[in-house]
């Protein structure tokens, strides 16, 4: 709001009168009513403003302002609207605007930098978050604890498929029995034994000599990855004592060293066959794999 002389001081302003009267009366002066232009005191009578910034009493004669020009800024209408700089702050003015013009273009620089950095953050969170949720599915897919009702159901369905693949003439009621054997373990990598107990003696020999068959599905189904990866090759195995398992180590031993002398082209090989209890070493035609489970 400009202030003019009248506004600003007790005494009242004659507008008109002594327009020229720089020298005034001892009686108006107030200490530090200095012009800021000519430094002679601004008395009650002179025609001045006062700057909004600095504060200081200008006469308008020294800041070429017209006297139209104050007589309007007289009315209190205007008075209230319009604000007068002096020259000094004007030009301080001019260069505060124009840092300030810079300090904006920083402010809108930083304001889009933060943004796109904000815009990233909720990226690289929505990420993480798909991430850490794929991680507890997979998770709990792995420590699902299956009841050993549905671990039994698993291991005869495993065992039939194995079955299947070698062709042997096996149905599922012929599984007497399927019980996982030693202790419960914590490694995913270690798997516990399964024993499976058939209803004869002949079924399961049925099943022995086809199992080139399962050996060669694995090969063929299961690539070094996916053993790394911890998918563990299923090995079938007769259920032996230490002793028994002794004695067909050096009856391989043997086989092998017999095997080791037979021409390179011929169908037959030595292996160790028959029971735990009846284990030998056999001269064996190559059993070809069944057909229809190729
Ligand atoms: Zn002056
Ligand atoms: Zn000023």
């Amino acid at each position: 709001m400009a202030t003019t002389r009248q506004s600003k001081s007790k005494h009242s302003l004659s507008a008109g009168k002594n327009t020229d009267d720089l020298d005034a009366s001892a009686n108006n002066q107030k200490p530090g009513d200095e012009c800021g232009t000519c430094s002679v005191v601004v008395g009650a009578n002179n025609k001045a403003l006062s700057c909004e910034i600095c504060d200081k009493w200008y006469h308008i004669k020294c800041e070429s302002i017209p006297e139209s020009v104050y007589n309007f800024m007289l009315h209190d209408e205007a008075g209230k609207q319009l604000i007068w700089h002096c020259s000094y702050c004007q030009r301080g003015c001019v260069k505060v605007y124009k840092h300030m013009k810079i300090i904006v273009a920083d402010q809108l620089e930083l304001k889009t930098k933060q943004n796109v950095l904000q815009e990233e953050k909720k990226t690289v969170r929505e990420c993480i978050t798909q991430e850490i949720g794929a991680m507890k599915d997979i998770e709990a897919r792995e420590t699902a604890e299956l009841t050993p009702e549905e671990t039994r159901k698993q291991d005869i369905t495993t065992f039939m498929q194995i079955v299947n693949i070698c062709g042997a003439p096996i149905q599922e009621q012929d599984v007497l029995d399927c019980r996982r054997l030693g202790q419960t373990v914590t490694d995913k990598n270690k798997h516990r034994p399964v024993l499976i107990k058939l209803v004869s003696e002949e079924k399961k020999r049925n099943l022995f000599v086809r199992l080139g068959a399962w050996r060669k599905y694995q090969q063929e189904h299961r690539g070094p990855e996916e053993i790394t990866a911890g998918k563990p090759l299923i090995n079938t195995d007769h259920d032996m004592t230490q002793e028994q398992r002794k004695d067909r180590r050096s009856l391989v031993e043997e086989a092998k060293n017999l095997n080791a002398k037979l021409p390179v082209d011929v169908k037959t090989r030595w292996t160790v066959r028959g029971s735990p209890w009846n284990m030998r070493v056999l001269k064996v035609i190559l059993v070809p794999p069944n057909p229809n489970h190729q």
